[in-house]
């Protein structure tokens, strides 16, 4: 009789684990306080004091920057839009190439495609999964003006050598913090490293407003420009005396008073959901990294990986059995979440690396690689980040259950399911695809 419950065996569980759900009574109350005051936002896209938006936006943002220890904290409606205004902020513009990632959420990649500049694709790090110092030196041409960083899953990538890299041939820094709110790179919160540092709130992410995102910086001249990009800077720079207008042609990127609120509340509560999740995280990696063939993240020395999700590699050789197929078995033994009933919290493989999707692929803008004041020739073929081919397609795997609001109960849930497939692998191999 079959044991595994992928092949009608009995599952480990099968009621719904917890919600990951932070919002609560002060969030409650914080957003009726601003639906009772029947100002909803106070952003006026002219200059005008109101350019800077309404006082719970404003308190937000003063928040923001006492935590993360910037001169300025910069709320916009997303980290998507956040990315582009980094990218224009720094001036970049057709014939421009900026390095980036190919193993992140798709945004991070794009944002220089709206500038009309190029995404060129640099490998990632075999352990950490963020940008490589060796490949992203192999892809600086004349034509490099920056380089943007994504500490992906949460894990801070190597920005001493990255630093290193930019200084020497005059490169802005861009970090994409969207899944590492508070991750540490020897003693520097991650954001607070580049030029520019961006954060998501979206409702994935450790806190969220719904829809929301941040920008930190300390430099003057780059906080202007985003205040510009985020209100209609070009209805603004002649009042306001700007002297530099390039790329301040504006978005309506605004948050509104309700968002800024909750963000309020939920920042206060960032430092104890990190440390729960970091708990429920390192517990299931010392139990499930006993598994032979399952590698937990390597974190470097001096830094903290904040877990957006937690990743593995996977060594089919030493499993007994395809990455696929175990994952599979593994969604079959446990459920989903509350909230979340539909999607399971393990995947196999994150996103497909960026270059092959179908944009890059047909070349399909008008600009950027397609512009005639671009003097490069971009590669997007299959094979030109092979490490990350390699994890996406082949070795990795991730998981979301050290999610604050799991149980130990919960949790030994998870690693008996782990180890019942492990056990139980050449019943798996029986039958597998
Ligand atoms: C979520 C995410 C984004 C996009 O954030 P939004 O706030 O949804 O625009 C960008 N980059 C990374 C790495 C992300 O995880």
């Amino acid at each position: 009789m079959a044991k595994l419950a992928i092949r009608g065996g009995e599952p480990v569980r099968t009621r719904l684990f917890p919600a990951y759900n932070t919002i609560g009574d002060e969030e409650k109350r914080a957003v009726l306080k601003v639906l009772d005051s029947g100002n909803l936002s106070q952003f006026l896209g002219t200059w005008h004091k109101d350019f800077f938006g309404g006082p719970t936006v404003q308190q937000f943002e003063k928040d923001w920057s006492a935590v993360f220890g910037t001169k300025y904290a910069i709320s916009v409606n997303s980290n998507t839009s956040g990315l582009f205004t980094a990218i224009g902020a720094l001036g970049i513009k057709p014939g421009d190439e900026v390095i980036v990632s190919p193993y992140t959420m798709s945004a991070s990649a794009l944002a220089p495609i709206i500038y009309g500049a190029v995404p060129v694709f640099a490998d990632v790090d075999y352990e950490n999964f963020g940008l490589d110092p060796a490949s992203i030196e192999k892809c600086i041409t004349p034509r490099t003006k920056a380089i943007l960083v994504v500490h992906i899953f949460g894990n801070p990538a190597r920005m001493d050598e990255i630093v290193a890299i930019a200084k020497r041939h005059g490169l802005f820094i861009i970090e994409d913090c969207a899944q590492s709110p508070m991750a540490v790179y020897k003693d520097k919160l991650v954001g607070t490293i580049g030029d520019i540092g961006i954060f998501s709130l979206n409702y994935h992410k450790h806190i969220h407003t719904g829809e929301g995102g941040v920008l930190i910086t300390n430099d003057d001249q780059l906080a202007e420009k985003i205040y510009l990009i985020r209100n209609h800077g070009e209805n603004v720079v002649e009042s306001k005396g700007v002297q530099d207008v390039f790329n301040t042609h504006g978005f309506n990127y605004r948050m509104t008073e309700m968002e800024a609120a909750v963000g309020i509340e939920q920042l206060k509560k960032l430092p104890g959901l990190i440390e729960q999740r970091l708990a429920n995280a390192e517990y299931l990696a010392c139990q499930i990294g006993k598994i032979n063939g399952i590698i937990p993240p390597a974190v470097e020395p001096q830094c903290r990986h904040v877990h957006y999700v937690q990743a593995f590699k996977f060594k089919k050789d030493l499993v007994g059995v395809e990455r696929n197929d175990f994952v599979n078995a593994i969604k079959a033994e446990i459920p989903s979440a509350v909230m979340r009933e539909e999607t399971h919290l393990i995947g196999a493989g994150y996103v497909k690396p960026v270059y092959l999707q179908p944009l890059y692929q047909q070349r399909a803008t008008h600009c950027s690689f397609n512009c005639e004041k671009y003097k490069g020739s971009v590669d997007y073929s299959k094979g030109i980040c092979p490490v990350a081919e390699k994890l996406h397609f082949e070795e990795l795997f991730f998981h979301e259950y050290m999610r604050p609001g799991m149980s130990r109960q919960d949790l030994d849930d998870v690693v008996a399911a782990f180890m019942k497939v492990s056990e139980n692998v050449a019943e798996l191999r029986q039958y597998a695809s």
